[in-house]
């Protein structure tokens, strides 16, 4: 069992202090330390060990170093790294509730609670715990094509007189696009709506789209909100896109995976306001609740369409008549790991005030970034009051480096990390704020090496 004290060093050691920022190995290095392993042998398990934590910590961009200020990437919370531990050891078989009751009262009764914070009510609430936010986002559109092509579950998508199609905007995830074609719409039935000025779907040409594709025959039936947009925080306008959904009874899918975080936040959430109308959310648990990956939620109102969307027959699995939950009937996935045990360990240590304090503290920690950014001169180019900040400097817009150039010096000669992206056809910078251990001096940090950069 020595093996056992090794991680337990391994994590200790490694959750104070994160390894350095950007990998240190090349492919060919990675490539090179590989080739022992050709499997003929069987290898003492502390030396295993040993050498794949090495390489592990050598070739990683370490997400959980308080300077990442990247994607949605979270630094765990040390309650989640136990659960993962625990859920591997007890290994419960979630599909079917007979076979790991407490492991899905324990899932069920967290998800009621997120559910309860986001606006839902509980009556005819299906919800489940999934691999991320992208397979969510694929079970909101199964559901609402259930829902509203109930004929489809027999005779497809081809089977129907008119094409479904549903809307996004254009900064919306684009997970949507491979859930598209991984559900026979197609990438054409994905309508793109524009974005206005400030990065948010536009709901009037959302409603120009709408009557243009009836009259040329389409069939809409779902329409997408982004809460807290990937590349920008934005969060599209949830009442109004609601309240046109109700109107023309489309499904209303918000897609929270990052921003539904704050919803245990009560000075946060009002920015979610609308999200307690909609058909379906997506939270995912592995972004700003800060859980080890992979862990999503799915939730929607309609409990019956989701009952249709994924049931089936299978004679070999347990009988289930007196099941409360029966997760290989209701879900996308079968086997299952038991996700939900990191975040219901979390919020059980850490409490809701606890995790509102940390949403909130990151949130300050990115006003402060603006407010320097804004007095050494760089410009923001989004508005959000979340912690993702898209901007720019005049050097950038004028001269011949470009923000690309920029970030591929900061990652070789320095120790931090953030990202660019494409807005209104500009190259630009994206910070976000991932880590509840990031300080002011890891943001001055940031702020001296771009500015080095620079000249
Ligand atoms: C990250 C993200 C997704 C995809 O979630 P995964 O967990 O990576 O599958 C979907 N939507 C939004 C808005 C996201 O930020």
């Amino acid at each position: 069992m020595n093996i056992i004290n090794q991680l337990t060093a391994e994590m200790e050691r490694f959750y104070a202090e994160p390894g350095p920022l950007n990998p240190q190995l090349d492919r060919e290095a990675i490539l090179n330390a590989l080739q022992p392993f050709d499997f003929a042998e069987a290898r003492p398990a502390g030396d295993v060990f040993e050498t794949v934590s090495q390489l592990v910590r050598a070739g990683t961009v370490h997400i959980t170093n308080p300077r990442y200020f990247g994607l949605f990437n979270p630094a765990p919370v040390l309650p989640a790294i136990i659960a993962e531990g625990l859920a591997a050891v007890y290994n419960p078989q979630m599909a079917a509730w007979s076979h790991a009751p407490v492991a899905n009262e324990i899932e069920q009764h967290t998800l009621r609670f997120i559910a309860t914070k986001l606006g839902l009510p509980l009556e005819q609430l299906a919800s489940t715990f999934t691999s991320g936010g992208s397979e969510a986002n694929h079970s909101a559109v199964l559901v609402g094509l259930a829902h509203h092509f109930p004929q489809s579950l027999d005779d497809g998508i081809g089977g129907l007189p008119k094409r479904p199609c549903l809307y996004v905007s254009a900064m919306a995830h684009n997970s949507f696009d491979k859930i598209a074609k991984h559900v026979g719409l197609g990438l054409s039935a994905l309508r793109i709506v524009p974005v206005n000025d400030d990065l948010q779907l536009d709901i009037v040409a959302l409603k120009a789209m709408l009557t243009e594709d009836r009259a040329a025959g389409w069939e809409p039936f779902m329409v997408v909100g982004t809460a807290g947009a990937t590349a920008t925080g934005v969060v599209d306008p949830l009442p109004e896109l609601a309240q046109l959904c109700q109107e023309q009874s489309l499904w209303f899918h918000v897609d929270a995976a990052w921003a539904g975080a704050v919803a245990i936040s009560p000075k946060l959430k009002p920015i979610l306001a609308g999200i307690e109308q909609a058909d379906s959310v997506t939270v995912d648990a592995h972004k700003w609740f800060n859980l080890t990956m992979g862990a999503g939620m799915f939730f929607t109102r309609h409990a019956k369409a989701n009952q249709q969307a994924f049931a089936v027959r299978a004679d070999y699995m347990p009988p289930s008549e007196n099941d409360a939950v029966v997760p290989y009937l209701t879900t996308l996935q079968w086997s299952r790991r038991f996700i939900g045990l990191k975040l219901f360990m979390a919020l059980a240590e850490i409490g809701e005030l606890g995790y509102a304090a940390m949403i909130e503290e990151q949130t300050n920690l990115a006003h402060y970034f603006r407010e320097q950014l804004d007095q050494q001169g760089w410009q923001i180019v989004n508005k959000t009051a979340l912690p993702v900040v898209n901007f720019t400097h005049p050097k950038l817009t004028t001269g011949n480096l470009t923000a690309d150039d920029v970030v591929q010096q900061l990652y070789a000669q320095s120790d931090t990390w953030i990202s660019t992206v494409t807005i209104n056809d500009q190259k630009v910078f994206r910070f976000c704020v991932t880590n509840f251990k990031s300080t002011r001096q890891d943001v001055d940090y940031l702020l001296n090496e771009l500015t080095r950069s620079l000249y």
